[in-house]
């Protein structure tokens, strides 16, 4: 019987193994984006009706703006690296909330929330553009999704025999791992691992759109100048940060504009 489910779990492994375009690197993930992406559209649509969301102030457009830009970029990324279609069930949102909170989050399908409390660290449009490159790089990269998939496992193993994965228990994970029923809606903690992949990617896809990349090491560096003060951003829970984290913004600050410059793009704001 522990053989037989051994097998079964090899099995869900190699099925649930998907290939992140950004890094080519073999992932585990067993959610589609079909199953992904309703729960968070709901949880998104039900996190804006409980929340003040700014809406036609000049911060409120940069936002859009900057998403916009951000979005378009990664869809020519993947056009131009054979992922035409990758984005054909996002339906990207970006939306600014009122709230003193440092923090900034995306959730699968492009559903994008910024609290007002971030703006003063992100001090500018390229300020929010590094944030929304990193924050829309997890959603890229189905780090959410990869998440839950060992969270099943755990599960699986936790209750070895019952191996279906049921709906009631994906939403239960999907809810843990976005924070679903906590006040402030903030996600567990991402690896370190997927908080690098985030970072060379979002880093990557800003520059594409134009902004500059040498700025996200010194976004990083006014967050990690907040997390001494009397409320540390709640930003840093989710986005555990070290120095190597903005030496590695700084070493492929380059690499990012050379990219960039294949998409016709020479100069960065
Ligand atoms: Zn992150």
């Amino acid at each position: 019987m522990k053989k037989i489910f051994l097998t079964f779990l090899m099995l869900l492994v190699l099925i649930g193994c998907k290939t992140n375009p950004f890094t080519g690197k073999s992932t585990l993930n067993f959610y589609s984006n079909s199953q992904m992406f309703p729960m968070a559209f709901s949880q998104y649509d039900q996190f804006l009706g409980e929340n003040k969301v700014v809406k036609g102030t000049s911060d409120a457009q940069m936002i859009t703006k900057v998403g916009q830009r951000i979005a378009s970029a990664a869809e020519r990324w993947l056009d131009a690296n054979g992922y035409p279609g990758y984005l054909k069930d996002y339906q990207w949102e970006y939306n600014l909330v009122q709230d003193e909170t440092v923090n900034a989050w995306c959730m699968p399908g492009g559903k994008i929330v910024f609290y007002t409390g971030i703006l003063p660290i992100a001090q500018n449009e390229t300020g929010i553009a590094v944030v929304m490159g990193h924050e829309v790089a997890h959603a890229l990269a189905d780090h959410g999704a990869q998440r839950m998939s060992a969270g099943t496992l755990q599960q699986i193993g936790a209750v070895a025999g019952n191996v279906a994965i049921q709906d009631d228990k994906t939403r239960g994970l999907f809810n843990q791992a976005y924070g679903v029923g906590s006040q402030i809606g903030v996600m567990l903690p991402f690896s370190r691992n997927h908080e690098t992949e985030a970072d060379r990617i979002g880093l990557q896809i800003m520059a594409i759109a134009g902004y500059n990349p040498d700025e996200a090491a010194k976004l990083w560096q006014r967050m990690k100048a907040e997390s001494g003060g009397q409320a540390p951003p709640e930003f840093l829970s989710t986005h555990p940060s070290n120095d190597t984290r903005i030496s590695n913004l700084t070493a492929w600050a380059p690499a990012a504009k050379q990219e960039a410059r294949k998409f016709g793009v020479t100069s960065f704001k």
